[in-house]
């Protein structure tokens, strides 16, 4: 079993990058963007609760985000491997995800950090915004799921250099040439 995080701010082709990674090496997608947004479309009880704050742009509270997530994994009992896309963005989240891993007798084997800066974020994610109409992408909401990322979630790296598990993938450029850059890590392994 194989688990990898990819990480990296709004719009640094996070989902690009997963959906190659799926095809290539199998693994179970769990990206919380697209759990929270299938529950707000679909009006359950956590849609409800979570609508609000995603659409101000704001991170979902660690206690509801984790509870979901472990629910995912359940879900999942056969999975070859965990492709984590959005998850971890706290450090107390990383930490609930290494927990979840042990007790599965299993661990996250990469971590992996697109590097991206902040202007070409905001490009990025002014282009998406007009092919994919994502409700969570308004003009208003882009300053704080980036201003969320560069306060709160950048903490969660040294969380992971410390334990020597990141690895950093220059996120700008040629899909292609960036994905062989991502699968060289893995590979190597
Ligand atoms: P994403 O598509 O990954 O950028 O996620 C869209 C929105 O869902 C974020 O702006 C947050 O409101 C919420 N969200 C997704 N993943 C998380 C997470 N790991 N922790 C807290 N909030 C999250």
């Amino acid at each position: 079993m194989i688990n990898l995080v990819l990480f990296g701010p709004p719009g640094a082709g996070k989902g690009t990058q997963s959906e190659k990674l799926i095809q290539k090496y199998g693994f179970v997608h769990i990206s919380t963007g697209d759990l929270f947004r299938w529950h707000t479309k679909n009006d359950t009880p956590l849609g409800k609760r979570v609508k609000e704050i995603m659409n101000s742009g704001a991170l979902v509270p660690d206690e509801i985000t984790i509870a979901m997530l472990k629910e995912e994994l359940d879900k999942n009992p056969q999975a070859k491997g965990f492709l984590f896309d959005g998850f971890p963005r706290t450090v107390p989240q990383a930490e609930a995800l290494d927990k979840f891993m042990q007790a599965n007798n299993t661990a996250i084997h990469y971590v992996i950090a697109l590097e991206v800066t902040e202007e070409e974020v905001r490009n990025r994610i002014a282009k998406r915004r007009t092919i994919e109409n994502r409700v969570d992408d308004e003009e208003e909401k882009l300053n704080k799921r980036i201003t969320e990322y560069f306060t709160k979630t950048i903490h969660v790296l040294p969380y992971y250099k410390n334990q020597r598990r990141l690895n950093t993938v220059h996120g700008i450029g040629d899909i292609g040439e960036i994905f062989n850059n991502i699968a060289t890590i893995i590979d190597k392994k």
